[in-house]
Formats: C-alpha cells, structure tokens, sequence
C-alpha cells in the first residue's frame, strides 16, 4: 500500500462512483481520469477509490488482485465486510471496493439507476473512509465527487476526524447540481451519520423538504473546498433560476465555492493517434476526416453522393437537460437544410426514450438520418471524427465535454449559451468577442427559432465559403482543451487549503 506522497508532491484521494473507462456514464467519469492524470503528471500522488461494479471494463484494469486488507465499515446498525481490490487504470493505483453486504450493491448489471442507490454509494463513501483509516492513509486532500460521494465530507469531520483520519482537507465538486441525493433523514442514518445533529438548516437539513436531508448541501457545508465544473455554472448556480435550490447555501459558502472549467483527456482524445478511427488525421492533413465521413455513411447505410453534404453530429445522454426538443428539431432541419444528421444517445427516461425510438425507426432506412439508441464508445469516436458540425443545444450545461471533443475533431459546435458551453463555444459571428477565439455558432433562447438563427448560419457557412469552414477547422483542432490549466487550478486551491490548515494547526 501506497501510503503516502514523494517529494513535495501532494497526495490526493479521489473517492468516486466513476471512472473512465472502467466505469463511464458520463463526463464524471472522464474528468476522474483526466484530472488525476494530470496531477499525477505534476508529481502528486493520486489514488482513487472505486466500487467495485460488475459491469465494469475489466479489461481496461491491470494487475487487479486482491488486497489482504479485510476492511470492516458499519452500515444500518451492523459491521459488513469488504473485499479491497486493487489495480492499475489508466497509470493510476486504483481501489475497488467489494462489500460483502447481502444485497450485493455493486453486482446489479447497471452502475446507477437502482431503487437502493441512496444505500449502496452511502455505504460505499463510509467503507471507503474506512479503507482509508484502517489502511493508515495520511493524504493531504480527499476529493468527493457529486451526491454518490457527498456523504464522505460530513463522515470525515463528524466520525473520522475525531479516530485519526485527520490528515485531510476535503474538496467537493459539483458535476451538476440537478442530482442531490435528497432523502429521509431516517435513510441518511444508514451510513452512521448523525441526523439530529445534522437535521439542521445552517447543516444538511434540504432548503424546501424541511423533513429530507440532502447529501450535495452536506457536502458544500462541510468540506474546505467546493468546486463546480464551469465559471459560468457557478455563477447560475447561486440565483435562484439555476441553483436547484441550493443558492442561498452556496451564496453562504461562496469564499470556497469556485467553477474550474473542465478539460479533455487530450491522449485518449485525438484524432492523429485514435485506434477506433479507420484513418487517422490532424489539422494539417484532414483527408483522413472525409475518409472518416465516408467510412461511417458506409457504415450505417447513409448516402455518400455528395461529399460536400454536412454531416450534423450529436452524442448524448438523452435527458430533458440536453434540450432534447431541440435535438429532435434538429434532426428535421437538418434534413430540410439538405444535410446529414447522426444521433448517439441512451436514455434512462422510459418516455424519451420511447419517442426517440419511434424517430430511429421511421428513419431506419432513410439515406441521410440514423438514430442510434445506445451508449457506443467505439462508435462515438467515428462520429466525432465524421461530424462537420455537432449539436449542444443544452437547457443547462455544467461543463459538456462533447463540444470539446467535437473541437478536437474538426467538427464546428452549434451549441446553446448556457454553463460550460458558454465557457468554451464563441460565435464565429459575434463582434464583441476577439476574432481569435471564436470557434462555433451559439444560440440563447432555447426554442426552435433560435437554435435554427445559429444551425442555418453554420449551413450557409458550410455550403458559401469551403475555404472559410476548413481555416475554421483547423482552428478548432489547434485549440487546447487538455487539462494543464485546470489541474493546475486545481493543484492551486488544494496548496491554499493544506497551507492554511498548517497555518491553523501552527497557531493552535
Ligand atoms: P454528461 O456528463 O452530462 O453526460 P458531458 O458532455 O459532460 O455530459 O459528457 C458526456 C461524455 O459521455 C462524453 O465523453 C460523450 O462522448 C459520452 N457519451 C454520451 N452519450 C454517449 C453514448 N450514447 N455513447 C458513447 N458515449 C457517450
């Protein structure tokens, strides 16, 4: 057991339910793995605690092997065993815990999405505290991810602060704040919190279910760094429009709330070194793009008769924050405008889900359209690579990471102004912003009208200057989205904190 940093380097803990490409549902899973590959690179110690699903890309994990470490946690009033794993990810020494708990939390096919999930990731935050404590751990940061690992702040400074485990500051990001993990108090008890001293509102107490606590607002009172994933989302997320109910609290704790914009795990995300694509290209030779384009029309039935047609783009979760109207829309104005449209996209929402099918089968032969319905991370890669425009049509949008990828692609993003997006897409078109880092087409209001003032624009673009639209390209693939300026943010908040409890802990 690694148990503590070399050097001056930090040694950081990532407590999380994802990780790419172990166990990817979204952009937590990528950031997890870029971000401590980052610090890693600046010579911190990074390790990361994971459940152990079933479901997870095993073969993604090396050397995995069993820890003779038989690390006990408390849950609902009894001591369960834990098997600890451990294995080599992506470079990084990674955890994987096994609770031996009758239900079997991690062993469901599925990563989220099951009526106990309050249960299994609170037990998995205390069993991984736990792992920390009887291992004899003394990181420096403990870094909790969204509401799965929320419950890690208040255990920290309420049980295991107090048994030794105090070696930590402990920061929180946010990856969106629609999910918070709101539950029963009796629910949250589970895990060995104590709910009446936390039943509070200055505390866990929800700010509109008096009788609910909620985990997001636990973790933002309790830990010493709370970061969100966009400057912009986290100026939203403290009105009262954007915060999901969580404003007031982070308007109180707004001195150690800030939003670091996401980067991309530039290695895995590149089109000159990309193993899934059939050719491989870069912003100075871009044959291997069209190549791209005509390898997957081919591949899913498309029409290849006229190389100029553009090929529209989109890979998402199909939720109502993805502003699936719009997707839908677009998928028929894309057609009117005389181009190609592919939708990638799965959704865990049974009606969404439902009238997306609908759509893919009345376009299941059609020459230009193909809807398809599932999570495909080979093929996200060939349309990435084929796209010449890609849609973000957000309602809101913490960071997206799709519009960067899209970028590094060489396909030009038509996205909403919302969040993240608005941190990283500027309007070819807009004057008040320096022409240099104009990039795409943006759109404020979310409705049909709007989306289709900046998709036409790219249309009318694509088809009027092919000169103009490839300079674009190139543009777009030389911008860098990797995750050298945001870790190091990162790296900056977590000295800061570390420095100032050295300082306290000096003067006490
Ligand atoms: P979110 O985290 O809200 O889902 P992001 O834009 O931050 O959205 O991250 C989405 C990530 O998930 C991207 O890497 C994207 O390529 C990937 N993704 C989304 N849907 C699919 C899908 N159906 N198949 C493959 N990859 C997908």
């Amino acid at each position: 057991l690694t148990s503590s940093s070399s050097g001056s380097g930090l040694h950081v803990v990532h407590i999380a339910a994802e990780m790419a490409p172990v166990a990817k549902v979204g952009g937590l899973g990528d950031v997890l793995s870029a971000l401590s590959k980052a610090l890693q690179k600046k010579g911190h110690l990074v390790e990361i605690i994971l459940p152990k699903y079933d479901c997870m890309q095993y073969e993604s994990i090396q050397n995995l092997r069993v820890l003779d470490l038989a690390v006990e946690s408390y849950f609902d009033g009894h001591l369960f065993k834990n098997k600890i794993w451990i294995g080599t990810v992506e470079g990084l020494p990674v955890y994987f815990i096994e609770p031996l708990h009758p239900a079997k939390f991690f062993w469901r096919g599925k990563t989220y999405g099951e009526p106990d999930d309050l249960k299994r990731f609170s037990f998995f935050s205390r069993a991984a505290l736990e792992l920390l404590h009887q291992s004899g751990k003394k990181p420096d940061i403990i870094h909790c991810h969204d509401w799965q690992t929320a419950f890690v702040a208040p255990l920290y400074w309420d049980l295991y602060a107090p048994k030794g485990l105090n070696s930590a500051r402990i920061c929180f990001t946010c990856h969106n704040f629609e999910y918070q993990g709101t539950a029963s108090a009796s629910e949250i008890a589970s895990c060995g919190l104590d709910i009446h001293h936390l039943n509070r509102p200055d505390r866990m107490q929800d700010n509109s279910s008096h009788d609910r606590l909620n985990p997001v607002k636990g973790a933002i009172v309790f830990s010493n760094i709370v970061t969100t994933v966009s400057p912009t989302y986290a100026q939203e997320v403290r009105t009262s429009q954007g915060g999901q109910g969580l404003h007031a609290t982070l308007n109180a704790h707004s001195q150690k709330f800030v939003g670091i914009l996401n980067g991309i795990d530039t290695d895995s995300w590149n089109p000159a070194t990309d193993t899934y694509l059939s050719f491989q290209y870069n912003a100075s030779d871009l044959e291997g793009k069209s190549e791209n384009k005509n390898a997957l029309r081919r591949h899913l039935g498309l029409s290849l008769s006229d190389s100029r047609r553009p090929l529209v783009g989109c890979i998402t979760r199909l939720v109502p924050q993805k502003g699936v109207h719009l997707i839908r829309h677009a998928i028929y104005r894309a057609l009117e405008l005389g181009g190609q449209f592919v939708l990638l996209g799965s959704s865990p929402v049974p009606n969404i889900h439902r009238e997306f099918e609908e759509i893919a089968k009345k376009f299941q032969n059609h020459e230009h359209i193909r809807l398809i319905l599932k999570y495909d991370e080979a093929l996200s890669h060939s349309i990435y690579a084929a796209s010449d425009m890609f849609i973000i049509p957000s309602i809101f949008e913490p960071c997206g990471l799709t519009q960067m990828i899209a970028m590094r692609y060489g396909a030009i993003p038509i996205a909403r102004k919302t969040g993240g997006l608005n941190d990283s897409v500027f309007d070819v078109d807009d004057d008040t912003i320096p022409i240099q880092v104009r990039n795409g087409f943006t759109f404020v209001t979310p409705d049909e009208h709007a989306f289709n003032g900046a998709f036409d624009r790219a249309f009318k673009y694509y088809k009027n200057d092919s000169e103009g639209w490839e300079e674009l390209m190139k543009k777009v693939m030389n911008i860098d989205f990797s995750w050298d300026t945001s870790a190091s943010q990162y790296e900056e908040l977590y000295l800061q904190s570390v420095s100032k409890a050295k300082a306290a802990r000096r003067a006490a």
